[in-house]
């Protein structure tokens, strides 16, 4: 059995908890999955707090040299700062931000280094400059195609420059170039691509980082690097404590092969769109989109096998429905066989089970109330010889047609009308003495003998003799003796010549 169906056979309430509980779990584990893979990607390095911390500032916008991801500083320099600090024991912060706001702070000592500036003559004025970081190549960067080979064809031309980077400076020295500050570098390959631009000139690096990240086409880059310099750290004029500092790691670094592997690790990504950070959050998007997708399934499930149980639910109220109604046809079917059990199928009246029942009952009755209950035994006379005579069918048609009479002489509530068996009838009487109900009797008698049934074997018509029998029912009486008695007056009748009614109280008992 699955976890779902076990559910399922939950009842209701319980059912919505655990499937409520289930999905919360699942959801928080998965934000706690997500927080933690996101805040190890991008959680800044914490260093020691008794460190003394130094602030370093850099470009946001020269990846892959320094760029900002997520809030955080990335990049080929910030990793040399890190290197930095593990040498010089310093704890280093790295912020990648505007560069002109970056230049300023430096100034204004809210920060304390420049990373990747390239010293010109302004900035020797505010500025002392660490030993050589990295090697700038500057670069023309044209559309493919185009006539731009080198500094000379800039003249009179577009050029795209970022502002108060080296490039800005350099080509101020060049009056006929019309000097075009850039957003960011995206957008100026777009502009160079519009034809808004007719060069960029940018460090090399940078510029096929930006175009292999914003998959830019048909931008080439216009012969030679129109200058190579080296990049530095800058500290404010006059800070030479830091700069000794910064000198004597980058040495150190140089030295025992940690800037090389740094640049090396960096290298290669050069030509890879997808650089390794962006790897990383890629793998957590896959993790989180997997996770999504189970969530989503799971709901799925969950969602089918709730409807299933309702489609069974109903299914099976339909049944206990139909089963009810089977139960009510049967009931009903069953109340019909009681009452057919309780007829006589020849005569249509009540049959000699429902008599003794009846009978049963009324003497029970008729004892509590202290009533007298009179009982009248009718047997046809002479029937054998009619059927003999006129055959069993019109002997059948006889038996009704006397029934029908004696039913319709009897219709007091509370009597009673059955075939007793075979030829014979029997009528029980509630609250009536032997006299009345030997009156009763009589008119029988007559009505029979009024039917006119020609028995001529007799020479006569079919006529009954009949036997009458009362009594006030007590406990020491039995029931048996009422139908004796009655019976006892009966064989009297016949005994007396036939066609007649007997009391039994009449019948002189010669002991
Ligand atoms: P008695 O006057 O002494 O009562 O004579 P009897 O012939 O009526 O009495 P007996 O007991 O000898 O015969 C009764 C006959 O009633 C026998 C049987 O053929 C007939 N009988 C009993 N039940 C039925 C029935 O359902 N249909 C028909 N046609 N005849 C029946
Ligand atoms: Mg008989
Ligand atoms: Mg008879």
């Amino acid at each position: 059995m699955s976890f779902f169906q076990m559910n399922i056979i939950w009842n209701g309430s319980e059912n919505v908890l655990s499937r409520k509980g289930i999905l919360s779990i699942f959801i928080l584990l998965s934000l706690a999955l997500f927080l933690y893979l996101l805040t190890s990607s991008i959680a800044p390095h914490n260093g020691n707090d008794d460190e003394e911390t130094v602030l370093f500032l850099g470009n946001e916008k020269i990846a892959p040299i320094i760029y900002k991801e997520n809030g955080v500083a990335k990049g080929l320099v910030v990793d040399i700062a890190k290197g930095l600090g593990d040498k010089t024991g310093y704890r280093v912060v790295v912020n990648a931000i505007d560069w002109n706001a970056a230049q300023e702070m430096v100034l204004s000592e809210e920060a304390d280094a420049l990373l990747q500036i390239n010293p010109s003559p302004e900035r020797e004025k505010l500025y002392d400059f660490s030993d050589e970081l990295l090697e700038s190549q500057f670069a023309i960067f044209v559309e493919s195609g185009s006539n731009i080979k080198n500094l000379n064809d800039l003249k009179h031309k577009a050029v795209g420059v970022e502002k108060n980077g080296y490039p800005y400076y350099m080509l101020q020295e060049y009056d006929e170039i019309n000097i075009v500050t850039i957003p960011d570098w995206e957008t100026a390959f777009k502009m160079l691509q519009s034809d808004a631009l007719d060069a960029l000139v940018v460090d090399r690096w940078i510029g096929e980082y930006e175009l292999a990240r914003s998959k830019i086409k048909g931008i080439v880059i216009a012969d030679e690097p129109i200058r190579t310099l080296y990049s530095r750290i800058a500290v404010k004029k006059g800070n030479n404590e830091l700069l000794d500092l910064i000198n004597k790691g980058l040495k150190e670094m140089n030295q025992d092969g940690t800037m090389a592997n740094i640049i090396k690790a960096w290298h290669g990504q050069r030509v890879v769109y997808l650089t390794r950070s962006s790897i990383r959050n890629i793998s957590l998007y896959i993790i989180i989109g997997f996770l999504l997708l189970i969530l989503l399934i799971s709901l799925y499930w969950v969602n089918r096998f709730r409807k299933l149980s309702k489609k069974l639910e109903l299914e099976a109220d339909e049944k206990t429905e139909k089963l009810s109604e089977t139960n009510e046809l049967l009931r009903q079917a069953n109340a019909e066989l009681e009452k057919i059990s309780m007829i006589d199928g020849l005569t249509n009246i009540s049959n000699r089970r429902c008599f003794d029942m009846f009978l049963d009952r009324a003497w029970k009755m008729s004892m509590r109330e202290k009533l007298p209950l009179a009982l009248i035994m009718i047997d046809i006379d002479r029937f054998k010889l009619y059927n003999d005579t006129y055959g069993h069918l019109a002997g059948d048609e006889c038996l009704k047609r006397v029934a029908q009479v004696v039913k319709n002489t009897v219709k007091k509530s509370g009597d009673f009308v059955a075939r007793f068996g075979g030829e014979e009838f029997v009528v029980l009487l509630h609250n009536t003495n032997e006299e009345d109900a030997a009156i009763v009797a009589a008119t029988i008698r007559y009505k029979v003998e009024e039917l006119d049934i020609s028995h001529e074997r007799l020479n006569s018509v079919v006529t009954v003799s009949l036997g009458v029998a009362a009594r006030i029912p007590n406990k020491d009486m039995t029931l048996d003796s009422l139908i004796s008695a009655a019976d006892g007056a009966l064989y009297h009748s016949k005994q007396g010549g036939r066609n007649r009614v007997t009391r039994a109280s009449s019948i002189v008992r010669i002991l």
